[in-house]
């Protein structure tokens, strides 16, 4: 667990410090000087009597207990150092720097967990092996470069990979973005980035935490923490952006070389993101972009107002908001009528709001304030002003500033000139603001956010189900796939909708059975797995004598135990599935049968167990949603029933854990009623 002396110590050593700032034991000590460290500081150097004018130890025995220590030395001296600092200095808390750890050898990850026992021993806590450090308010405990600028309201970062960090805060920083706490856990020995979320979360102040949170992660060793701290982070107004990296096949195998473990895999990581209300970024200009909208107040409405001098990008933001599903409504009221004659001619107010490259400082502060006060159908303002270098823009960033200063709605300003008006937009993000210097990428981060859902409901009411019925059928039958009996009593015990249907073994049961069920009916082998890839489904059986033919030439089909027939019923294939992730649990998938999920792969995932919230986010994700709905006269499929069936298969997989895979599909759907016609259901124990 992190601790205070991690965070704020009242001392620190740099064992390993050096003079030579090229090194990461110069570097880090420079920062920590440079940073103003105010406590005691130490280090600890084989040669140096003294370095960078603090007196060196020679012995780490000689030195004075220490809160903190950040290392920087050999890894195989490591452990012997660690045993040192953890049992006689009262060492509490760890930075180790150096790398040749899990990440290299087999030999490294020994000396790693030897130097992770010896930490948990004696209650203290541990960054890394193999990482950059940290940067708190307090202390620089970090070897690279840039240092953003620390306050208190900027951004909590977490990075599984320091040089990404670094990246992360060189892309972030030219654009105003400051930080709060900047953590890189390298090989998260201890502490790694569930862990830093549980501590922020934990110490979350809402009086002084920051509220942006951002992560950067190759590896989710614990989802299930990661769920709980993030979506009580944002249940307690925090907003999280995160990129998760490694989630193509090549790119789960760069990220395992990088940590020396396992990409998760990567349905489960959306399902995880959309249950906490994180938002995804795919890179570091996402992580970026998005990370500034959250610095901005809440954008409430999808209705934006964009006000411009420049034609081209208001066109192009328009593009990109429409396109992404917010709106940038025509403008035409007594309101916006009176504001007209407040421009220049030839200026229009229609939206987007173009004053002409002409317009002024002053003028754009009038439309700020109708937008602001007087245009009740706008939530939100996008202001996108530049220069092709006649004229200074000082007044006009004034301006901007002082509105957003007392607007009621959002203000995302865009100034793209950053070169040209280099002075004027530094003068702006002095003032503590954050500058978007593209209209499109802010456009898709809006979206982006907008469109997130806040976390659901952490333990969201199921449907009820059988439970005795379910345990006795689980507990009575063998691992594998059970059979179709076993499959039907469950499908019942959930209350999960399946057709009628017979399992038969000779002729003449077949027949009497089919016209039990009522013609037209459909003939299935019983045994193979994929039924249709070996003839053995048979569709729309009108009659007795086709019933005894296909049961004749049925029943040959290799592996084929019996045969079972069902009403041919009529609607849209759609897919729901289970599965077991490692260490997620059970994800539910879902989408539309056939082409739609084997070759659109257009398929939502959740992580159960799932209430009607997330059951329905899940049907609304799909691009192919359209189609449920309902498109050009076309009735669609009952939504509410599709959720229900997504919760009776959470409430079952809850009361039978051993379910390992569980296929419906298809269910044949409409405006009344939605049928299970095949499933295929696959138990451990
Ligand atoms: P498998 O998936 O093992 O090949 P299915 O039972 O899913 O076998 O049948 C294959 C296809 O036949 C289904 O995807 C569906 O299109 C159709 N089908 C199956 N059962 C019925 C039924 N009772 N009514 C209408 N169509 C059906
Ligand atoms: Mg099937």
């Amino acid at each position: 667990m992190v601790n205070n002396f991690l965070i704020n110590p009242r001392s620190i050593v740099v064992v390993g410090g050096s003079n030579e700032i090229t090194k990461p034991g110069g570097k880090v000590l420079k920062n920590l000087i440079d940073g103003h460290f105010a406590g005691h500081l130490y280090v600890t150097n084989l040669k140096e009597p003294e370095v960078q004018g603090i007196k060196s130890f020679q012995d780490i025995n000689e030195m004075p207990q220490v809160d903190l220590a950040i290392i920087a030395i050999a890894a195989k001296l490591i452990p012997e150092t660690v045993e040192i600092l953890a049992r006689k200095k009262e060492t509490k808390a760890f930075i180790i720097l150096s790398a040749g750890f899990s990440e290299e050898s087999k030999e490294g990850a020994e000396l790693e967990k030897q130097i992770v026992d010896t930490i948990n021993s004696t209650g203290g806590c541990l960054i890394g092996p193999n990482c950059t450090g940290i940067l708190t308010p307090s202390h620089h405990s970090i070897f690279t470069y840039p240092i953003p600028k620390l306050e208190p309201q900027g951004c909590d970062f977490i990075s599984g990979s320091g040089a990404t960090a670094c990246f992360i805060m060189e892309a972030g920083i030219p654009n105003g973005l400051t930080f709060a706490n900047v953590f890189s856990v390298g090989n998260s020995a201890q502490l790694g980035v569930e862990e830093l979320l549980e501590y922020l979360d934990n110490s979350f102040d809402p009086a002084t935490s920051s509220r942006v949170k951002l992560l950067y992660i190759e590896n989710i060793s614990k989802p299930q923490k990661l769920l709980k701290h993030a979506s009580s982070l944002i249940r307690k107004g925090c907003r999280i952006a995160a990129i998760k990296a490694g989630s193509s096949d090549a790119g789960s195998r760069a990220a395992s070389s990088h940590t020396g473990a396992l990409a998760s895999s990567d349905v489960a990581v959306d399902a995880l993101f959309r249950k906490a209300g994180i938002v995804r970024c795919i890179g570091r200009e996402d992580l970026i972009s998005v990370a500034s909208v959250f610095m901005h107040p809440e954008l409430k409405g999808k209705r934006l107002a964009i006000i411009t001098h420049a034609g081209g990008p208001a066109v192009m933001c328009t593009d990109a908001l429409s396109n992404g599903g917010l709106d940038v409504p025509h403008i035409d009221s007594p309101a916006s009528k009176e504001l007209l004659t407040k421009l220049f001619p030839g200026s229009s107010v229609a939206n987007p709001i173009d004053f002409l490259a002409t317009g002024t400082a002053e003028q754009l502060g009038t439309i700020i304030d109708y937008v602001d006060q007087r245009f009740d159908d706008i939530d939100a303002m996008i202001v996108i002003f530049g220069t092709p270098g006649l004229f200074k823009l000082f007044d006009v960033y004034t301006v901007l500033d002082a509105k957003m200063k007392t607007a009621l709605k959002p203000i995302f300003p865009v100034l793209p000139s950053t070169l040209t008006a280099g002075e004027e937009v530094n003068d702006f993000l002095s003032k503590d603001r954050i500058n978007f210097p593209d209209e499109v990428v802010l456009a898709k981060a809006l979206v982006k956010v907008f469109y997130t859902a806040k976390p659901f409901e952490e333990v969201p009411t199921l449907p009820q189900v059988d439970t005795v019925k379910i345990r006795s059928i689980i507990d009575g039958t063998a691992e594998g796939y059970i059979s179709p009996a076993e499959i039907q009593s469950l499908l019942d015990a959930a209350g999960i909708p399946r057709t009628g249907e017979a399992v038969v073994t000779d002729k003449e049961t077949a027949k009497a059975e089919a016209q039990r069920l009522g013609f037209p009916v459909v003939m299935k082998v019983v045994g193979p797995v994929h039924k249709s890839d070996v003839g053995g489904v048979v569709l729309n059986v009108k009659n007795i004598e086709t019933v005894e033919r296909e049961f004749e030439r049925m029943i040959q089909i290799k592996e084929t135990t019996a045969i079972l027939i069902q009403p041919m019923l009529s609607g849209t294939e759609l897919f729901v599935g289970a599965n077991f992730e490692a260490k997620f649990g059970h994800m539910i998938l879902f989408g539309l049968g056939g082409i739609f999920i084997e070759v659109l792969k257009d398929v939502s995932a959740g992580l159960s167990p799932i209430g009607k919230a997330e059951a329905m986010t899940m049907i609304k994700s799909l691009k192919s949603y359209k189609i449920i709905e309902g498109v050009r006269g076309q009735k669609g499929i009952d939504q509410n029933i599709l959720a229900d069936i997504i919760m009776r298969l959470s409430a079952l997989l809850q009361v039978a854990p051993e379910i390992r895979e569980l296929d419906l599909n298809p269910l044949l759907g409409n405006a009344d009623k939605v049928v299970a016609v095949d499933a295929r259901i696959r138990i451990e124990k």
